[in-house]
């Protein structure tokens, strides 16, 4: 799940960063209106959370043209403001809630997660491969009937492999789409993310699925 949070405060910035990522959201920032908009429309989001007071372009401007552009991604404002014609306008202009600074994360993880639910089209909720079945929403996996206890981490490791089965991934692609950032020096992070993520997924059961491709990277395959 891909948040876009657009955003000029460094303390909430850093805050949500932390938080969720922590909670396996991959997440881009953009700290002024202008690049929000510019990234809200070249890219696509799960989610964005969008400040209303912001430089360049408020957070008005930015919903508005969104819309304009049909771009029907969720909108979460995050806002100081507290007045009832402000949330009503929020509402109005089209953003899918509206959360008052300052605020408990688990509250905005709440509200994440209610706003998730109810734009997601049922088929992709669920990713599956041979006996795996991940539950992106309820942010479960299944292999065969044993439910895996993953954390975050390897929940998003996981879900990148059941993105592109039976792709050989290079531990720069993963290290880039799990970690959010480039480790060319630093590749032993993928190999012990996938090692750990084995232990639960593979090494209990007689059939294995991740198969290291030496010199290459890693692939999800049904082998048997
Ligand atoms: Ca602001």
């Amino acid at each position: 799940m891909k948040i876009l949070l657009v955003e000029d405060e460094a303390k909430t910035v850093t805050f949500l960063k932390k938080g969720l990522s922590e909670n396996g959201f991959v997440l881009d920032v953009a700290q002024d209106g202008e690049t929000g908009l510019h990234l809200a429309t070249e890219l696509s989001y799960d989610l964005v959370i969008l400040d209303v007071l912001l430089p360049e372009r408020d957070g008005w401007d930015v919903l508005q043209k969104l819309r304009e552009r049909d771009r029907n991604m969720p909108v979460l404002f995050l806002t100081a403001r507290d007045s009832v014609p402000d949330r009503v306008r929020g509402l109005k202009a089209g953003a899918d809630d509206y959360l008052v600074k300052p605020f408990a994360f688990s509250e905005l993880l709440a509200r994440i997660w209610t706003i998730l639910r109810r734009n997601a089209k049922r088929d992709n909720e669920f990713l599956r491969f041979a006996g795996l079945e991940m539950d992106l929403l309820r942010r479960t996996v299944f292999r065969d009937t044993k439910r895996l206890d993953l954390t975050a981490k390897e929940f998003l490791l996981l879900e990148l492999f059941l993105q592109h089965p039976q792709e050989v991934l290079s531990r720069t692609f993963i290290a880039e789409r799990v970690w959010d950032m480039n480790f060319d020096s630093d590749t032993n992070t993928v190999d012990v993310a996938v090692r750990r993520l084995r232990k639960k997924a593979d090494d209990p059961f007689p059939q294995k699925l991740i198969h290291t491709i030496r010199g290459m990277g890693y692939i999800l395959e049904d082998r048997s």
